[in-house]
Order: structure tokens, then sequence, then C-alpha cells
């Protein structure tokens, strides 16, 4: 199945194929069967620089843009890997560019290319605050030359697989800040070193085979210098970097989505059952052709979120837009794919399930369908405040 776009990036999508060609179905299902982590493919791609992918050139990545970091990640999911196992790379280094002192880009960058240190991890929600991210609680005091963390966040991925995580904690409290986004900041923390001195890891089991974690923080310090940007601002920061995770989780879903359609157009052309290909029925054909078409134009409104990123125009509109379309249709295609293999859409050995259970993240995470609809009603049609 060649979808509309195929033909753009053809290096890169090459690449990235021929590489994830050795990680076939097998190893996929293999690492979710024993809820590991992808080491062997994560440092694949990490050798063939694709891991490095938006890091300027001048710091030994190959200086790319948003765009391309999506086709990468478009193509993990479309081979049937789980790019949420590695994105936060991505997303990360969109936030650390951006707003990243050159003292810090030095100390970072070059280590992040050469796979030495990886920044997988981002931590903004909280147990007791949720969506309503403006409410953490949790804060950082500043003592001298160190900050001083404390409080609880939950739902924070790869931290057991990264080396550093950005993390968004108030530096001034909210009854003192004239507006509710304003008193947050973002810092670098170094996770092993903070694991020996006030950070508590503690993993959270879940559906879908994705590292996962509560942290409590108990008067972690961390270095003055850790500060991205200036302090107060980080929650403006946390944005940029909010809508590189929607646009990089949007092309997953179109990667995903890929997959499903092609995985069921195959086996619907194979499958014999009443004399005839399921395929042959019309029943079977509009699911699926319904699906194709709503991946197809989820991409369009992924390419214009990732353009106007990649120019530093405003994308928050087109990045939410992307991630409500592309998980919407390639949750469809996951329920068409299950459907039309009837009982084998079940078994673990033909990946549907697994591929199934990954994609529907997608629908409460990073950012949950309702709230994408509520940010579109209020900030994108001037509809009055809900909250
Ligand atoms: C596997 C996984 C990995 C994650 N990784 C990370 C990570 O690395 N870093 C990180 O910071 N976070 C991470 N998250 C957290 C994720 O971003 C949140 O789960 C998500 O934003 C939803 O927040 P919540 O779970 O607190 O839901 P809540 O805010 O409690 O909302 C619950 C439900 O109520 C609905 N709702 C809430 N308020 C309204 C309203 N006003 N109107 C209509 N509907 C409403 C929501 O849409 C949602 O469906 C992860 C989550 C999961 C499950």
């Amino acid at each position: 199945m060649i979808s509309s776009s195929d033909h753009a990036f053809q290096d890169i999508r090459d690449g990235v194929r021929d590489l994830c060609r050795q990680f076939p179905d097998e190893y996929h299902r293999k690492v979710d069967a024993e809820r590991g982590y992808p080491e062997a493919f994560v440092d694949a791609l990490t050798k063939a620089g694709w891991m490095a992918a938006m890091i300027p050139q001048d710091y030994g990545g190959s200086g790319l843009g948003l765009t391309e970091a999506s086709v990468i990640m478009e193509e993990v999911n479309r081979a049937g890997g789980n790019s949420g196992a590695l994105h936060g790379q991505m997303y990360n280094m969109g936030t650390l560019l951006r707003h990243g002192s050159e003292a810090q880009k030095r100390k970072y960058l070059p280590k992040i290319a050469t796979g030495e240190w990886r920044l997988q991890s981002m931590g903004v929600t909280e147990p007791t605050t949720g969506t309503d991210t403006t409410k953490i609680k949790t804060t950082a005091v500043r003592k001298g030359e160190r900050y001083v963390v404390n409080g609880q966040k939950v739902w924070i991925s790869r931290v057991q697989h990264s080396d550093w995580m950005i993390l968004l904690a108030r530096t001034t409290p909210l009854a003192d800040v004239k507006k509710k986004s304003e008193g947050m900041s973002i810092f670098m923390v170094d996770l092993r070193e903070a694991e020996k001195s006030g950070l508590t890891v503690r993993p959270i089991p879940n559906m879908v085979n994705h590292e996962t974690n509560e942290l409590f923080f108990e008067n972690l310090e961390i270095p003055a210098e850790n500060l991205i940007g200036e302090e107060g601002k980080g929650f403006r920061y946390i944005l940029d970097g909010l809508n590189a995770e929607r646009t990089l989780i949007a092309a997953e879903c179109i990667g995903d989505g890929y997959w499903f359609v092609d995985r069921v157009t195959k086996y619907a052309k194979e499958r014999i059952v009443f004399g005839r290909p399921i395929g042959q029925n019309q029943g079977v054909q509009f699911p699926i052709a319904e699906s194709f078409i709503e991946v197809e134009a989820a991409n369009l409104m992924r390419w214009e979120a990732c353009r106007r990123f990649d120019a530093h125009e405003p994308c928050g509109a087109q990045a939410n837009m992307a991630k409500y379309l592309a998980a919407k249709a390639s949750w469809e295609a996951a329920n068409a794919c299950i459907q039309f293999h009837g009982g084998f859409g079940f078994a673990n050995e033909y990946d549907v399930e697994r591929k199934f259970r990954e994609t529907r993240l997608y629908q409460v995470a990073p950012i949950s369908t309702n709230l994408i609809l509520s940010y579109v009603a209020e900030h994108v049609l001037g509809l009055p405040r809900s909250f």
C-alpha cells in the first residue's frame, strides 16, 4: 500500500526502513511479552544517527527539523515498532534547542548525539492535578547555587532508560503570580544522580508495554545551572515541547494507521470464507477504505503542524488537530484491523492486538481528545472558557 506522502523524504524513509527490517515483528513481540525495553533497537537507531536527527551539526547531529524527525517516528511505527519507547528524545530536543543556553547545548548535545546520554524523559503530569497543569504542586526553591525540589509526578515515561529528564516545577507559588501560567520553571535533572539523593522511582505496570513511573521528590537538590531559560517562564517553554510531542505522536499514529490498513488489506484478500475472500464483501471493504481516507487526511494536518513548528510560527492549533485526527484515524484503523482478522486478531503472533493496545494510548496521552476539543473550541473558535 502506497500512501500519498510515501515519496516525501524518501532518503530518510529508505534508511529507517532498512534499519527496521533488522528488527522484525518477532523482535517487537518478544520485547512486549517480556515487558522489556527495546535496547538493541534504540541502540541501532542511535548508532545510525537517527536519534540525533534534530541536534544541529555543530553539536554532532544532523541538523534536521521536526518534519524529518516525524518521518523517522512514522516509519518506526509503520514497520511494526513502537516509537513510544524512544520519541522523548525528539521532543525534549526541541525544548533544549530553543531555550537552553549555549553552555547547556555544549554540555548536553554532543553526548546525546553519540548516544552516551539519553534525554528521553519529561516530567509534567502530577497525580492530584492531572491535565490542570498550572496547578502543579511540585516546587523548586532556590537555595544559593541549588534548587531544592519537593513533590510528586506520575506517568513519567522512560525514566529507567534515560540519563536526563526535563522537569517542570513551580518556582513561585500560584498565589503570588498574576497569570496562572507564570512562576513555573524547567530543569535538567540528572536521573542517576537524583536517585541517590532524593528521587524515588516507582514503576507503573500498564496495558501497553510502556515504561512509565511515579516519581517522588524529597529535598532533591539540583544545581542552579540546570535551570533552562529564565526562571518563571517554564510553562511557555514546555508548550513548545508539548506541541512537538503532539506532532510527533500524530506522525506515529499515522505510521500505525498505515500498518493496520496494510495488514488488514492483505488479510482480507487472502482469507476465504463462504467461498470468497472476505475483502470482496463491502461490509469489510468500507471500514478499511474509510480508515485509509482518514489516515491520509490526518497526514495533511501533520505536515502543516511540522511546517509551522520548523518555521517558528504558532502551531498549537495545528499540533493539537493533527494529534486528534491521527489518533482517531489510527484507532479506527486498529478496530477494522482486529475486527476483520476475526479470532486471529487476538492471537499474539499476528501483532494486531499489540499494535491495537499501543495505539489506543493516544486517545488519552499525551493529551486527551476532550482537552483538544476544548482547546479548539475556546482558543481557536473563541467560545466561552469552561475552566
Ligand atoms: C502510558 C502513559 C505515559 C505517559 N507519559 C507521560 C510522560 O512521560 N510525562 C508526563 O508528564 N505525562 C505522561 N503521561 C500523562 C498523560 O499526559 C496524562 O495521562 C494525560 O494528559 C491525561 O491526564 P490525566 O491522566 O491526569 O487525566 P485527567 O486530567 O484526570 O482527565 C481524566 C479524563 O477526564 C477528561 N477531562 C478532564 N477535564 C475535563 C474537562 N474540563 N472537560 C472535558 N473532559 C475533561 C479527560 O479528557 C480525561 O479523559 C503519560 C500517561 C500514560 C497513560
